[in-house]
């Protein structure tokens, strides 16, 4: 706990001038005009490579294979969302900046994320088309512990960039599921099933609607929380996650 204190500490000094690069292996003072990454860090940031991956759930795709629009899997089961893009590879200095951004409280990492998934929804979505964003919600529960939804921090910080309205509440987490992470593909799935709820569909019918969350991995938690927004009749449902982790890494 001390120890979680002082680090805490530490990052509030840091966000204090001269801004220090948040790449733990750099701290050199940060020498873009806003920010929390150096120039140099940011340059090498495993961007997201177009083109090679599904364009509706963002699975990279063999290189071998002529090019496709979407992997097998959406060809025959078609996921209730119609894009996702992610920015980052989920590896290295991103893992390490959004696991503090997750548990350690570095919410103004928020801006510097925003603007990274800003370049992706420009690449690959149109964000002019979008009438809402919304973050992956947490259950209340899991709320309470963490004291932030950092998916609702990057929703907010980008909903700013894009001109867009930020919506929090028309999309619930109603059940709480055990962690994610521990589970597989199959298993993702059926623990979140019915997990998720459009709690004032008025809000959700007719509307385009952009989907946030920090990591994805399978996309099973994309599709549990765009299953109610689908049902409600959402006239597009796109996805945007600031990085995307290859299931086995
Ligand atoms: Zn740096
Ligand atoms: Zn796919």
């Amino acid at each position: 706990m001390a120890g979680r204190v002082s680090r805490l500490l530490g990052r509030l000094a840091d966000v204090v001038w001269p801004r220090t690069c948040a790449v733990e292996a750099c701290r050199r003072p940060v020498d873009r005009p806003y920010g929390h990454i150096c120039s140099a860090c940011f340059a090498t940031l495993p961007f997201h490579e177009p083109g090679g991956a599904c364009r509706i759930c963002g699975m990279p795709i063999p290189a071998k294979t002529p090019h496709t629009f979407a992997c097998e899997a959406c060809a025959t089961h078609p996921p209730p969302y119609e894009r996702t893009c992610s920015a980052m590879d989920y590896k290295g200095a991103i893992e390490e900046m959004v696991k503090n951004f997750k548990y350690n409280r570095a919410s103004w990492l928020a801006e510097d994320f925003a603007e990274m998934l800003d370049g992706a929804v420009r690449a690959h979505l149109d964000g002019a088309a979008v009438d809402a964003v919304f973050p992956v919600p947490l259950h209340p529960n899991r709320l309470r512990k963490r004291g932030y939804n950092q998916a609702a921090l990057l929703a907010r910080a980008l909903a700013r960039r894009l001109n867009r309205r930020c919506d929090e509440r028309s999309l619930a987490r109603i059940r709480d599921t055990p962690k994610q992470s521990l589970l597989d593909g199959a298993e993702r799935r059926r623990n979140l099933k019915g997990a998720f709820a459009a709690v004032r569909p008025q809000f959700v019918r007719g509307r385009v609607i952009l989907l946030i969350d920090d990591v994805t991995t399978t996309g099973s938690t994309l599709a549990a929380a765009a299953e109610p927004l689908r049902a409600a009749g959402a006239a597009h449902i796109w996805c945007a996650t600031l990085a995307r982790a290859l299931y086995d890494s």
